[in-house]
């Protein structure tokens, strides 16, 4: 296993902060996110005017969001349902078969999509898996769902790994 296979492209603090003309200045028009802890907190059955605001905004930039989560269907549906956004769940992150099914679905090219999770291990590792850019957030809320919590001890390790190789790295406000 590869360190680089969990390199993020960016860093940012929150999905929130990410400007859609930024993501237009690098050719990206789609946003595969992640659910729980990204989008939403994992504890939290549907949406908020926050996560509204930012969905419309990047909307009205021509920019597709598209959720991408391993959790079950009933709970991703009821989550993203006032906000109509399409989803795929039990997308097997960090395997590639759930990114890669949603390309085919919405015909999209690997170099107009970034992928946007919470977890090192999951989400990033699955967009290296497709070969498409990602974007690290840090968690929406401090807690986590119980697998998800190993994951994070995992995560502390190979972060400081990274940081070793890409001194570079590091907590952004945005994308540059
Ligand atoms: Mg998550």
């Amino acid at each position: 296993m590869r360190l680089a296979s969990f390199k993020p492209t960016w860093m940012i603090q929150s999905i929130y902060n990410i400007s859609p003309d930024k993501l237009q200045q690098h050719g990206i028009d789609t946003i595969l996110t992640d659910l729980d802890n990204t989008l939403i907190p994992w504890n939290h059955a549907g949406s908020n005017r926050d996560i509204l605001h930012w969905v419309r905004l990047l909307q009205q930039y021509g920019i597709n969001v598209i959720v991408i989560s391993n959790n079950n269907p009933k709970r991703v549906r009821r989550a993203v349902a006032d906000l109509g956004l399409p989803f795929v769940a039990r997308a097997f992150k960090p395997m590639n078969i759930g990114i890669k099914r949603t390309l085919k679905r919405f015909s999209l090219r690997k170099d107009q999509v970034v992928m946007v999770g919470d977890q090192l291990l999951t989400d990033v590792w699955a967009a290296n898996n497709c070969g498409i850019a990602s974007i690290w957030v840090r968690p929406l809320v401090k807690t986590d769902l119980l697998p998800t919590r190993v994951n994070r001890r995992l995560e502390t390790i190979v972060y400081w790994q990274l940081k070793k190789r890409y001194p570079e790295l590091g907590w952004k406000g945005d994308i540059d």
